[in-house]
């Protein structure tokens, strides 16, 4: 509309984050709720990117609005200081964890975005054992501060950057659908997670012993590829064997975007160090934090210091999204509309453009293989979104090209708007392919 070009092209003169999300999605948002947005000329959006899965509880979800606001006329920021808001929020964090980590897990607030929070459990680990080498995986992403992008598997982004942070080793990820090994899953005997074992327990070669090894359970960015439990299970056991500090970033995927409180659990392992944000306080209040296991626990007073960590704003939203997630039984409706998609999403398997149909919980992607006219899978793609936007769906694209068309609902979604979401995509995937 009229009103969206007018501000986009104010934003392109000015901003360089014009070039992100905007450039794709184009349009301007005046306001939110639930799963919609409104853009600012009145047209109406099924929201399924969710400011990154920011929004756990939908746009300006009432009971949150209203502890912020209560929150707001009384304490907005206090440093490191300890707060009611900040002790109920630390309770209501602990309290999702099992009983057993529950006990053996401190908190570091970092701020205020995932990347630092990852820079945060980077830097502890090394402090904690000497070591400096850090194990990451292909295709992962931990954001764009320098050590979190230099942890980073995808790698056009810190292509161009030089002196970049070194001591990174990357290993292949269970990436079944392209493997990079060239294997079939039947017979490939995980063989991604052997090649890391052989490297870490080789004496004469590989990496020498890292100071952690940083992992997403479905790595996001990379194209909502959920890791193998084989893979994931061998690399813990072998981390723990080694005495090697797992990290696992659950930015994007913790707070029940999987199904579960944290996507770990759906393996049966327990990490050395959790890293969160996104969603920690369901409105978009921005924290983050690392909670890691007490042997890790080597920080002086001043190792790591900053100003906004820990927003009381952040903290009274946190601690009552823990309590709606509980009594409306979030967990239960992400894992029921997760497997709605599943089953609406999973017509497109027999599709002749899509490669492959995947997820967790309410995390869903459907990666697009080249159509053999002349586009990419990753042009396709972007024609898919730009059609599911004038049919009412706002998705995000992730994956090695932008290949993978990615839907981050709110856990609180309705039965109705996944079926229309779905059948959009279905739909914009159908006119993009005749
Ligand atoms: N880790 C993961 C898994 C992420 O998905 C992201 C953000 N997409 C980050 C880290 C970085 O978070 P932020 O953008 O808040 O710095």
């Amino acid at each position: 509309g009229p009103r969206s070009a007018e501000l986009l092209e104010r934003q392109q003169r000015r901003e360089s984050n014009a070039r992100t999300y905007p450039r794709n999605i184009p349009i301007a948002i005046a306001e939110g709720s639930g799963s919609f947005v409104r853009d600012v000329d009145g047209n109406v959006f099924i929201d399924f990117l969710t400011g990154a899965g920011v929004l756990s509880l939908g746009h300006n979800h009432p009971e949150l609005v209203r502890v912020v606001t209560s929150q707001l006329g009384r304490l907005t920021h206090a440093l490191d200081f300890p707060t009611p808001a900040k002790d109920a929020f630390v309770e209501a964090q602990l309290s999702m964890l099992a009983p057993g980590l529950r006990e053996r897990m401190r908190v570091h607030f970092c701020g205020p975005t995932g990347a630092n929070a990852v820079e945060a459990a980077i830097k502890l680990c090394k402090t904690a054992t000497g070591r400096g080498d850090i194990v990451s995986f292909q295709g992962g992403y931990h954001g764009c501060s320098h050590a979190a992008m230099a942890a980073s598997g995808l790698v056009s982004q810190k292509r161009p950057i030089a002196n970049g942070v070194p001591g990174v080793h990357f290993y292949p990820y269970s990436y079944c659908a392209r493997c990079p090994l060239g294997l079939r899953p039947d017979t490939c005997e995980t063989n991604c997670a052997g090649l890391l074992e052989k490297s870490l327990l080789d004496p004469n070669g590989g990496v020498a012993r890292p100071a952690a090894v940083i992992l997403e359970l479905v790595q996001g960015e990379g194209g909502v590829i959920p890791a193998t439990r084989d893979f994931v299970r061998r690399v813990r056991a072998l981390t723990r064997s080694l005495d090697i500090p797992l990290i696992v970033d659950e930015v994007q995927t913790g707070c029940g975007r999987t199904g579960t409180w944290f996507a770990f659990e759906q393996y049966d392992i327990e990490p050395d160090v959790i890293v969160a944000s996104k969603a920690l306080s369901g409105i978009g209040t921005p924290v983050a934090l690392i909670m890691y296991d007490e042997r890790l626990d080597v920080w002086q007073p001043g190792a790591h210091t900053g100003t906004f960590r820990g927003n009381q704003l952040a903290f009274a939203a946190g601690a009552e999204a823990v309590r709606i997630l509980h009594r409306d039984q979030i967990l239960a409706n992400v894992r029921e509309r997760g497997a709605q998609v599943a089953e609406r999403l999973g017509e497109l398997r027999a599709h002749p453009v899509v490669r492959e149909v995947r997820g967790r919980g309410l995390m869903w992607g459907v990666e697009l293989a080249d159509p053999g006219d002349g586009r990419s899978a990753g042009q396709l793609a972007r024609q898919v979104q730009s059609r599911a936007l004038r049919r009412g769906l706002i998705v995000e694209l992730g994956g090695r090209d932008d290949c993978v068309i990615r839907i981050l609902p709110p856990l609180n979604v309705t039965a109705e708007v996944i079926d229309t979401a779905c059948g959009i995509v279905i739909d914009a995937i159908e006119e993009s392919y005749r």
